[in-house]
C-alpha cells in the first residue's frame, strides 16, 4: 500500500529471507514511478505475480514488527470504500508523518544536537552534508551516498534526534503556573476565623496574613499568593509557614481547577440521577453496541463517562475518548487527568511529530500510559489492539467531519464501525444530539439514556428573547445592545459574576460598502467581500487570508463614502469598553487565538476571573465549564437562522443551547438573553424552552418532506479549477451522466455561496439516495462515471472531489 491517492495496491517482490521476516503491517521502502521512493505498508504477502507490470524489488524493510495491526487495515478498508477514496489516502492520513519518509521529504539538521560520536558511517556523512546545506531531500541523500537504500539511515538519524523533518516546527507548551492560595479544607466553617486568630495570637505576621486573607476572600475571587503577600505586607516565608501549619494551602492554575468550597480533585460520587443514567447505559449495552446519552448541559455527563471508563480499565481494555479539536486544548484534559492520572495520553494535531510518534508507539505496545486516549478525530487511527469502549463527547459537533483532504470521514460514524470491529461499546454524548443520532435512537438502532437534571439541581438558565426591531423603534438600543441586555450585564457585574457574549462573526464588520455607488471591496482571489478589521485598520478575506489596508476612497467611484455594515466580535468588544470602562473585557475568536497558546491564555484568564466580560464566536460553545458565569448574551440570533443549508436550523438550535449552557452551571440559575429581529421564529421559541423534542419533530418532518438525511443519504461531488469554462463544461457533462443514472435525485449543478476560493472556481452536484436504494450500487455507479470523466482529456486537470455524507 503506497501513501498516494491511487485506488489499488501494488506488488513488489521479496526474497526468501525477506519473506521469512516480513509481516503484514510492516513498512518497507520501495521505489515507484521513475525515481520516487516511498514508505509503503505491507498489505498482503502472496504468490500472484502481477500480469500487467514487472514486480520491482523492495529497497528494504523498515520495521522489526508490524506497526499497523489487522483491525486497522480492515478499518482503513472500510473508510476507503465507504468514503470513496483511495486506501493510500487513508494510510497517509493515519500515520504520523515521521513514519512516511519519501523522496520529497525535506530534512533539517537539529541545531541542538551535539554528540556526533553516536553517529555511524553514513549517518555522519549526511550530518556533515547538513553543515554545508541547510536542508536536504531524501532524494539528494540518495545522490550523496550514491545508493538507493537510505531510509533506515534517515530513520536512525531521526531516532537519534540529529535531524528533523519539515512539519516539526513546534514549540513545547510550558504553561505559566500562577500560584494561588486558599484556606486549608479543615478550616472551612464560618466560625473558624476566631479559632484561627486565637491560635495565631503570638504570630503577629501570620495573624496579619490571615486577616487580610479573609478580607480579600469576601470578593469571591481567587487569591493569588503574591497579592496576599503585598496586601498584608508579609514575606513569602510567612505564607510558607502557614502552609506548613496546614492553615493555608497553595494551588496552581492549570494544574488545578479553581474551586471555592475547597473540594479537591478526588473521585466524585455520582448523584442519584447520574447513577441511574449509568445503570441504564450499562443495561442498554447488554443489547446494543451504540448508546446515545442525551444529557442537558452541566448534567454531569463527564462524571458518568469516568465511571464507565474505570470499569473498562479494570477489565484491562483500552478506552478512546473523542472530543472536538478545540475542546481538547482546555479543561477536560485536566479533569480526566486528575482522575486517571498517568493512564491518559492526549493526541491531537497541534502536538509535535515526536509526541505523536510516541503516543502511537505507546498504544501499539499497549503501555500503561496509553490505556485512555483523549483525542480529536484523527486519534481514531491509532493502533488499538484491545479497545473496550469509545466515548464520543459532543457527538453533534461538525468538527468530527473532515472536509479536506481525503479521507472525508465523519469520526463519529467511523468510530462506530471501529468499535464493532473491536467488539467494543460506544457511547455518544450530547446535550443537543445530531438529528441522525437521535433518530437512530428512536428507531431503536441505538440504546438511549437521558439525564435531565443539572448537577446540584441548578435549574437550566432562564432564557429571554429580546425583540430588537421593537427596541430600535423605541430608540432603546445603545449600539448593538438593548437596554434590557445592558441591565442584565450590569446586574451580573454588580454581583461580581462573569458574562459571556456571543457574536458569530469575527472582525469589526463583515461588509464595507460605498454609500454612493453601492460597491463593496472584494477579495481578488475569492468571490467574497472583505471583512473590516478595525484594530489594524485593514480589510481581510476570511477564506484565503488576503489582507490589505482599508482604503480611504471607493475604488469604483472614487468617493470617500465607504461605510461599514453588520458587526463582528471586534466591534462588540469596542462598544463594551466604552459602555463598561471599569471592567475588563476579553475577546475570543480566530483572530485573538491564533498564536499556539492564545486559546489557553484567554480561557485561563477568564477562569482566573481576570476578565469580566468575554466576547466570542462559536469557540465559546465547546464544552467549557466556568463556575462563575451567570449571564450569556447572544447579540444577534438571526444570522444563524438565515443560512442556506438544510441543517441551518438544527445547527442554530445546537449552537444557542450550547452557548446558553455556559450560564449558571454551579451555583444559582443563570440568565440568557437572546437579541433577535424575529422572536417568533420557531427555533428561537424552542431554544427559549430548551425543547429538543419539539425541534427534533419539526426538523424531522422537514427532512422527510424535502428528502434529506436521516431519510435520504447525500453524496456531494465538487469540481474545482482555475478556469471557469473548464469547470462549467465539466459539471454539465457530469450532471447529465449522473442524471441518466439517478434522474431527479441529482441536484444541481450549483455554485456554492462563495463560488471561487483561492482563484479556484467551484461547482457542485448532489446525489440524493432514497432509503431503499442500495448504497453500494450507487457508489459503484458514481465511481464508474468518475472513471469515464477522468478519461476525457480536457477534464483531466479538473479536481474531482467526492464527499459521502457531505454534512
Ligand atoms: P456536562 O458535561 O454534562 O455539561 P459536567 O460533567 O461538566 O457536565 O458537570 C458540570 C459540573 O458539575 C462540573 O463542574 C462537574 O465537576 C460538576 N459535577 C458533575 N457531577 C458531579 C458529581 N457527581 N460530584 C461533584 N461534582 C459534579
Ligand atoms: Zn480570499
Ligand atoms: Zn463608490
Amino acid at each position: 500500500m503506497l501513501p498516494i491517492p491511487i485506488q489499488k495496491t501494488f506488488t513488489y517482490s521479496i526474497n526468501e529471507e525477506e519473506y521469512n521476516f516480513l509481516k503484514e503491517g510492516m513498512r518497507v521502502a520501495v521505489s515507484f514511478g521513475k525515481s520516487k521512493i516511498y514508505t509503503a505498508l505491507v498489505y498482503k504477502i502472496h504468490n500472484n505475480e502481477p500480469t500487467l507490470y514487472e514486480a520491482k524489488e523492495i529497497h528494504q524493510i523498515l520495521d522489526e514488527f508490524p506497526i499497523v495491526n489487522k483491525i486497522q487495515l480492515k478499518h482503513w478498508q472500510w473508510i476507503a470504500e465507504y468514503y470513496m477514496c483511495a486506501l493510500g489516502d487513508v494510510y497517509r492520513a493515519s500515520l504520523p508523518s515521521a513514519f512516511l519518509l519519501e523522496s520529497e521529504t525535506i530534512i533539517y539538521k537539529n541545531e541542538s544536537f551535539t554528540d556526533e560520536s553516536v553517529l555511524i558511517d553514513d549517518e555522519f556523512l549526511i550530518f556533515e552534508a547538513l553543515q554545508h546545506q541547510s536542508q536536504l531531500t531524501i532524494h539528494q541523500i540518495v545522490d550523496i551516498l550514491d545508493r538507493k537504500k537510505v531510509m533506515p539511515i534517515v530513520n536512525s538519524l531521526l531516532k537519534k534526534s540529529a535531524i528533523y523533518i519539515k512539519e516539526e516546527i513546534y514549540e513545547t507548551y510550558k504553561p505559566k503556573l500562577v500560584k494561588y492560595v486558599k484556606l486549608h479544607s479543615d478550616y472551612n466553617a464560618d466560625d473558624s476565623l476566631n479559632t484561627l486568630l486565637e491560635e495565631l495570637s503570638r504570630a503577629k505576621k501570620q495573624r496579619e496574613a490571615i486577616l487580610t486573607y479573609f478580607q480579600l476572600s469576601t470578593s469571591k475571587k481567587p487569591i493569588k499568593a503574591k497579592e496576599l503577600e503585598t496586601k498584608s505586607n508579609v514575606s513569602s516565608a510567612i505564607l510558607n509557614s502557614l502552609v506548613d501549619k496546614n492553615i493555608l494551602e497553595f494551588y496552581h492554575l492549570k494544574t488545578d481547577r479553581i474551586h471555592f468550597k475547597g473540594d479537591t480533585n478526588s473521585l466524585k460520587k455520582l448523584n442519584e440521577f447520574q447513577e441511574k443514567a449509568l445503570i441504564e447505559i450499562k443495561d442498554a449495552f447488554l443489547q446494543k453496541d451504540v448508546t446515545l446519552l442525551h444529557g442537558i448541559t452541566s448534567s454531569g455527563k463527564t462524571e458518568v463517562y469516568t465511571k464507565l471508563i474505570q470499569e473498562i480499565l479494570d477489565k484491562g481494555q483500552q478506552v478512546l475518548f473523542l472530543l472536538p479539536e478545540i475542546a481538547l486544548t482546555t479543561q477536560i484534559i485536566t479533569r480526566l487527568q486528575a482522575y486517571f492520572g498517568k493512564q491518559i495520553s492526549v493526541f491531537h494535531s497541534k502536538y509535535s511529530m515526536n509526541e505523536r510518534v510516541e503516543v502511537w508507539n505507546n498504544v501499539l505496545e499497549n503501555k500503561s500510559k496509553a490505556q485512555i486516549i483523549l483525542g480529536a478525530r484523527s486519534s481514531l487511527f491509532l493502533p488499538f489492539s484491545n479497545l473496550g469502549l469509545i466515548v464520543v463527547d459532543e457527538e453533534h459537533e461538525t468538527s468530527y467531519k473532515q472536509f479536506e483532504p481525503n479521507p472525508r470521514y465523519n469520526a463519529r460514524d467511523a468510530a462506530i464501525v471501529l468499535a464493532k470491529m473491536h467488539q467494543a461499546k460506544i457511547l455518544l454524548g450530547s446535550a443537543t444530539p445530531s438529528l441522525e443520532s437521535f433518530f437512530n435512537a428512536q428507531q431503536n438502532k441505538y440504546g438511549f439514556v437521558e439525564l435531565n437534571r443539572r448537577f446540584g439541581n441548578v435549574q437550566l438558565p432562564k432564557i429571554e428573547l429580546i425583540d430588537i426591531k421593537e427596541k430600535h423603534r423605541k430608540k432603546e438600543m445603545k449600539g448593538h445592545f438593548s437596554d434590557r441586555l445592558l441591565v442584565l450585564i450590569q446586574e451580573a457585574l454588580d454581583e461580581k459574576e462573569q458574562i459571556i457574549l456571543f457574536q458569530n462573526r469575527r472582525g469589526f464588520s463583515p461588509i464595507v460598502e460605498c454609500k454612493t455607488c453601492g460597491v463593496s471591496p472584494q477579495c481578488p482571489n475569492c468571490d467574497v467581500s472583505l471583512t473590516y478589521h478595525k484594530y489594524k485598520n485593514e480589510l481581510r478575506c476570511h477564506y484565503c487570508n488576503y489582507q490589505r489596508a482599508m482604503p480611504n476612497n471607493c475604488s469604483a467611484c472614487g468617493s470617500n463614502t465607504l461605510d461599514t455594515k453588520g458587526f463582528g466580535t471586534e466591534q462588540i468588544e469596542l462598544e463594551l469598553k466604552e459602555l463598561f470602562p471599569d471592567y475588563s473585557i476579553g475577546r475570543m475568536d480566530l483572530d485573538t487565538t491564533r498564536g499556539k497558546f492564545g486559546y489557553q491564555k484567554i480561557i485561563g484568564a477568564f477562569e482566573a476571573r481576570e476578565i469580566d466580560i468575554l466576547v466570542g464566536t462559536q469557540m465559546l460553545s465547546k464544552g467549557l465549564d466556568f463556575d462563575n458565569v451567570s449571564l450569556v448574551g447572544i447579540l444577534n440570533a438571526d444570522t444563524m437562522l438565515n443560512f442556506p443549508d438544510f441543517r441551518a436550523h438544527e445547527r442554530a438550535y445546537q449552537l444557542m443551547v450550547q452557548v446558553s449552557g455556559r450560564a449558571g452551571r454551579s451555583k444559582k440559575q443563570g440568565n440568557v438573553a437572546i437579541q433577535t429581529y424575529n422572536p417568533y421564529h420557531q427555533i428561537l421559541q424552542q431554544v427559549s424552552t430548551t425543547d429538543y423534542q419539539a425541534m427534533f419533530k419539526e426538523q424531522l418532518q422537514e427532512r422527510w418532506q424535502f428528502k434529506y438525511p436521516p431519510y435520504y443519504r447525500l453524496i456531494k461531488i465538487t469540481l474545482k479549477h482555475r478556469d471557469y469554462t473548464k469547470v462549467d463544461s465539466g459539471i454539465n457533462w457530469l450532471f447529465k451522466a449522473l442524471y441518466n443514472s439517478f434522474g431527479e435525485h441529482v441536484l444541481g449543478p450549483t455554485a456554492p455561496a462563495v463560488a471561487r476560493i483561492r482563484n479556484q472556481y467551484i461547482k457542485n452536484v448532489v446525489i440524493k439516495i432514497p432509503p431503499k436504494q442500495s448504497l453500494a450500487n450507487t457508489k459503484n455507479q458514481i465511481q464508474k462515471i468518475k472513471n469515464t470523466f477522468e478519461a476525457v482529456k480536457e477534464f483531466r486537470p479538473i479536481r474531482f472531489i467526492i464527499d459521502v455524507d457531505a454534512y
